[in-house]
């Protein structure tokens, strides 16, 4: 049986609607998830298209979120990074440049433009064109940021030169700007590396923007119990260096002696190549797509981080949430799409988990903080409790859930969970929930299964939604 299922992706309930299934050339413009997950649903679903892929990187499918692992020795190399080749998708059929920018695109002549590693031009014409172009790391300009061991984090090549440097042990103390949770897991792997660790972040805690206040501070406590240095609500001013390295961080509240900075303050959707297209674009910039992924000009599709993606949480508003998980269903819905199978996102509820030194924290959905924001009411369920049966003596910590819910509707909202036991799986069900409208009351009396070597009979999921309001 096959591992891990990067082929296939056949969508089972849609191949009544196969009508207009035509042959046609199809290009897509970067080949990591997205642009990965939508040639493979073409190639495996739908025989006969011609089907190039540009890529401007030299390697496809990098899962960056086991870069930490990597530069942590959590894991013994980089090579189990990497799911998909291509050769693979030369066996299927398509035709993939690496190493092949696409420098422009000409959507009235439906050409795209390009230039490979040897100077060769190409003018692809397409018939449907899939936009996987991902995303840009955040690097505001502060003095002394080309100073040499600031990092970058995003590409293979990142991580690669990172675990390069780390070999000197003369980098004994490593900043990481940003306590979102790239820059969280960073912080943990450069710590477990032996490595006096800073975790810097304007923001007053850490993955403010997946979690409350108050599974921040659980992480956070996490973080300084295992000898991280936090400075949170302090910005970078500048850097200093001397001769080219950077050697110190300097903050609006201080300065700190480093060896080595890794900046991860968020990612920006990469729009280069139709920014001056007259694509209508989401505010940060973002290709706005339909729920068949589909851009404002005809024939083409846009997929990944470069593209907004339904928020359940917000009601389905177009929103941005850069994520390898969204990429790959975004992926899958345009692959249908382009080959004329009618195939609509449900949109998502930017689910996700972060588990750093053995602490696992989930969420889905809106946070109590995020429905403030957003000017919704709410209303909160939490419960502390421990993880199974009372009488099960060992390896049964507690574990935290809360609930968030529509104030008016009682539909559930959002949820986070907490705990040292591996909990993760409950947050699917929350984020089934929060996409079909669940409410708390309907919560309370599912039918949650028991065992005292998993769950309590009274289990949280149970307690927090009859003590709900
Ligand atoms: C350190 C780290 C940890 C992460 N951890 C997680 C995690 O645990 N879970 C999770 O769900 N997500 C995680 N993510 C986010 C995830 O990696 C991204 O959401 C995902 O990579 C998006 O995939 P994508 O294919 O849309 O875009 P990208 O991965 O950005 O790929 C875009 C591709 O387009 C190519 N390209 C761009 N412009 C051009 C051009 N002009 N011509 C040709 N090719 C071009 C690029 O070379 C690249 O290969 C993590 C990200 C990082 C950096």
């Amino acid at each position: 049986m096959q591992k891990s299922a990067c082929l296939g992706y056949r969508v089972p309930n849609v191949s009544h609607q196969r009508g207009e299934y035509l042959m046609s050339k199809i290009v897509v413009v970067g080949a990591n998830h997205a642009g990965t997950a939508a040639i493979n649903t073409i190639l495996d679903n739908y025989k006969g298209n011609e089907v190039v892929a540009f890529d401007a990187n030299s390697n496809i499918s990098f899962l960056g979120c086991g870069m930490a692992l990597w530069i942590g020795n959590q894991i013994s190399g980089p090579d189990g990074l990497f799911y998909q080749t291509k050769e693979q998708f030369e066996a299927k059929g398509a035709t993939i440049h690496m190493e092949t920018p696409v420098e422009r695109i000409d959507f009235d002549a439906k050409v795209v433009y390009a230039t490979g590693k040897d100077g060769t031009p190409y003018a692809e014409p397409y018939d449907k064109l899939v936009l996987a172009t991902g995303s840009l790391p955040i690097i505001p300009r502060f003095e002394g940021g080309d100073l040499e061991n600031i990092q970058q984090v995003k590409l293979f090549q990142n991580a690669a030169e990172v675990v390069d440097k780390l070999k000197d042990p003369a980098i004994k103390t490593v900043a990481v700007v940003g306590a979102g949770y790239i820059g969280v897991e960073l912080a943990e792997a450069f710590q477990r590396c032996g490595r006096h660790t800073l975790l810097v972040d304007m923001a007053p805690t850490c993955m403010a923007n997946n979690f409350d206040p108050e599974f921040s501070a659980m992480m956070a406590k996490n973080l300084e119990d295992n000898g991280i240095e936090a400075h949170y609500g302090e910005g970078v001013d500048h850097f200093e260096g001397v001769d080219g390295k950077v050697t110190k961080l300097v903050t609006d509240k201080g300065s700190y002696d480093v060896d080595m900075v890794c900046v991860c303050i968020g990612f920006r959707p990469n729009n280069e190549l139709v920014k001056d297209s007259g694509m209508e674009l989401f505010r940060n910039g973002a290709i706005l797509v339909d729920r068949h992924q589909q851009t404002s000009i005809p024939d083409v599709y846009a997929v990944g981080d470069c593209a907004t993606i339904f928020n359940n949480g917000l009601d389905g508003e177009p929103g941005y949430i850069a994520l390898a998980s969204n990429a790959v269903r975004s992926g899958i819905v345009a692959g249908h799409n382009v080959c004329g199978t009618a195939l609509e996102t449900p949109g998502v509820q930017g689910s996700s988990g972060i588990c750093i030194f053995d602490l696992k924290m989930v969420s889905t959905g809106l946070t109590e903080a995020a429905a403030g924001r957003a000017g919704i009411a709410v209303k909160t369920t939490t419960v502390t409790d421990c993880q199974k049966a009372p009488f099960i003596e060992h390896d049964n910590p507690d574990t935290t859930i809360k609930i968030v819910y529509d104030a008016k509707t009682r539909a559930i909202l959002g949820a986070q969970l907490a705990s040292t036991y591996d909990m993760s799986g409950n947050i699917n069900m929350f984020s089934l929930a929060v996409e079909k409208k669940v409410t708390i009351d309907e919560l309370a009396l599912l039918d949650i299964f028991f065992l005292p070597h998993f769950n309590a009979p009274y289990n949280y999921m149970t307690v927090a939604a009859l003590q709900a309001d």
